[in-house]
């Protein structure tokens, strides 16, 4: 669809985005292939996502190659006979670059040469890039049991205040201690606030791990939000106790959540 697609859509911007939406598919299933598979070591995950992304651009090209041939009425060629023969695509695609096949601009002249092949490499640069990094996120999203063999699962999430010290509590976590978590109260997502993930082993009940995403929101005078999540701790394991007080805190969220639901703007309300 890819390949087909790429042709019908004369417009730059939405072809980009095709191109994205190609590479993020194929990253993301090549992460669940990498998650059914229980792969657990990074550069393994992280080459094999690589390699898939490689050969899906080097398919894309061995079908889009037919596509244009035959939208030109040159010749029809099967592509899985193409893809079984690098060198034959090589030289149509060589041929293909010399005359171009669309054009960025309305004066109608078609993109070819060095232009075209400076696209062709961001092209594959993406398919590439992109699916390493979604098939990278995938991945990562759970932890794995190493005693039970398996991923774990959601445990609690909760949303918490923004801390005044990141760095600061990120030193008291990674010393086991959560105090400084349970004092933070409930966070509005509207402005700066905290994500705690628990990620826990169903079947042990014995692995627990935590997983920090500080929000900062940032609004222009226009309004306009700007988001952005860095993580603070990814991870972190936990012991059996300390995930029982982030459960404990999260019910305890929760429930202050529903007696106050947090206002979307607090300011100049009833002020005079
Ligand atoms: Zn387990």
């Amino acid at each position: 669809m890819y390949a087909w697609g790429i042709i019908l859509i004369p417009e730059v911007h939405l072809a980009f985005f095709a191109t994205l939406a190609f590479a993020a598919l194929i990253g993301v299933s090549a992460g669940y292939g990498l998650v059914w598979g229980k792969v657990r070591n990074e550069t393994v995950g992280l080459a094999l996502t690589g390699a898939i992304a490689t050969l899906a651009i080097y398919v894309s090209w061995a079908m889009w190659v037919p596509f244009v041939l035959d939208s030109q009425h040159v010749r029809h060629i099967s592509w899985v006979k193409l893809a079984q023969r690098p060198a034959a695509l090589w030289n149509l695609v060589c041929m293909i670059n010399q005359y171009g096949t669309w054009s960025t601009s309305s004066s109608g002249s078609a993109t070819n040469g060095w232009e075209l092949w400076g696209i062709w490499f961001l092209e594959a640069v993406t398919v590439i890039g992109m699916g390493m990094f979604a098939g990278f996120a995938v991945l990562n999203h759970r932890p794995f049991c190493e005693a039970c063999e398996r991923w774990c699962s959601r445990g609690a999430k909760l949303v918490l205040a923004a801390p005044p010290d990141v760095a600061q509590l990120k030193l008291q976590l990674e010393a086991n201690d959560l105090r400084a978590l349970e004092n933070l109260g409930l966070g509005n997502k509207a402005v700066d606030h905290l994500i705690v993930v628990l990620d826990s082993c169903e079947q042990c009940r014995q692995f627990h791990t935590m997983s920090l995403t500080h929000v900062t929101v940032r609004r222009s005078k226009m309004g306009k939000p700007t988001i952005s999540n860095k993580m603070i701790v990814q991870h972190l394991q936990l012991g059996a106790g300390q995930a029982e007080t982030l459960r404990q805190l999260s019910e305890k969220v929760v429930q202050t959540a529903k007696m106050s639901p947090p206002k979307a703007s607090t300011t100049a309300a009833g002020k005079k």
